[in-house]
């Protein structure tokens, strides 16, 4: 198979880097463009970016022009990592236009018709786009949104409890990395020494994103059924640099032990691995044993920085269990899941 032609918006950002990376390794996708805001456009990308990533800039990305956010880029599809702000109208022109918008941003990740995609978990939900096509007269453009950095790890690690015994009840309180606040992001001034209670509009995203992405996919009507169980969740930035921890509570529907919740962690086996998707992992949800993890530093990079870790499942004093959960919020939360969406579309004969 020729590699696909691919497009980042917002390249020059902490998200639009991590997709450079993973593209550029990437044997079904080819960069062949680059576009940012408007102080950047005209630049190479080398001028324009300052690369805050470990692995080398691709030798292949540095002399790109950066473009504008519009149609007219060279590219059959486009990985937004876009500000919520400008990818509400960016990413319409653009799939208007025909072009396929994986996008990062919350912009339309609620729309009705716009899939929410975890590819391992509700790839069924692609059976939206032929709704959303039809509803905005788009020949070949479409939108599929991934979720908001903490919703993923969060509902990565609901979704084999949610299947094998039902959920009722979720709280959550997140420690949540600098790097998911773009860059410059939090002032240092702010976060050294220090633990900030407030991620503006994050906790309503936890509160929405997890039953929207388990909800179930009704072919007949072409719409979702939400799922319906109820998340508490209390979000805080801390001075860790990549790595979103989380400490998780949950009443569940049917009783059962600890042994058998993380049986269901091992038994999860997820489509894109099956169907070879490049960037899908054997295992996305791993339970480690030890008493004092999952830790950012140790767990970040589990399974390419994709998989979900999960540890310390104990019985909760005030609901059922509770757990603590870790996920790298730029790959797993972000870059990864957008780039296994398009794998995944690919491998179903869909892109
Ligand atoms: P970021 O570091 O601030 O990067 C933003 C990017 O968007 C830059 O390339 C910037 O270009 C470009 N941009 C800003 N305004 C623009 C405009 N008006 N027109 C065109 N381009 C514009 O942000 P980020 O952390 O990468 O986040 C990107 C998106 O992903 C956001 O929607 C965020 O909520 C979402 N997200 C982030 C994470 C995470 O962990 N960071 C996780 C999940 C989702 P210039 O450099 O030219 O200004």
């Amino acid at each position: 198979m020729e590699p696909i032609e691919v497009g980042i918006l917002g390249a020059t950002g902490n998200v639009g880097q991590q997709f450079i990376h993973l593209l550029s390794n990437n044997p079904w996708f080819r960069i062949t463009a680059l576009a940012a805001s408007e102080r950047n456009v005209g630049k190479r990308y080398s001028e324009a970016c300052a690369w805050r990533l470990s692995a080398d800039m691709p030798a292949a990305v540095r002399d790109l022009i950066v473009q504008p956010c519009e149609p007219g880029l060279n590219c059959q599809i486009v990985f937004s990592a876009l500000p919520a702000g400008p990818a509400q109208e960016i990413e319409l022109r653009l799939a208007s236009a025909g072009y396929g918008v994986f996008s990062n941003a919350s912009a339309h990740r609620m729309d009705a018709d716009v899939p929410l995609l975890i590819p391992e978990l509700n790839g069924a939900h692609l059976g939206l786009l032929a709704h959303q096509r039809e509803s905005r007269g788009w020949d070949a453009g479409f939108i599929v949104t991934n979720p908001n950095c903490s919703s993923m790890g969060l509902t990565v690690a609901l979704k084999p409890l949610y299947d094998a015994f039902g959920l009722r009840r979720v709280i959550v309180t997140t420690m949540q990395a600098i790097s998911g606040a773009g860059y410059p992001g939090v002032p240092s001034l702010d976060i050294l020494d220090n633990v900030v209670p407030l991620i503006r509009g994050e906790e309503e995203k936890m509160a929405t994103e997890p039953l929207k992405i388990l909800g179930a996919f009704e072919p007949t009507s072409g719409t979702l059924v939400p799922a319906s169980f109820a998340v508490s969740a209390s979000c805080n930035r801390v001075a860790v640099r990549d790595g979103h921890m989380e400490s998780v509570s949950l009443e569940l529907e049917r009783k059962t032990s600890v042994e058998d919740l993380i049986r269901a962690f091992a038994e999860f086996r997820n489509r894109p691995f099956s169907l070879g998707c490049p960037s899908a992992v054997e295992h996305a949800t791993v339970y480690r044993a030890e008493a004092d993890r999952p830790q950012p530093i140790l767990d970040r990079g589990a399974g390419r920085g994709m998989a979900v870790t999960i540890g310390r499942l104990r019985p909760c004093e005030v609901l059922d269990y509770k757990m603590t959960v870790l996920s790298h919020n730029t790959i797993r939360g972000a870059a990864g899941c957008s780039v296994l969406n398009a794998e995944l579309m690919v491998a179903e004969g869909l892109l």
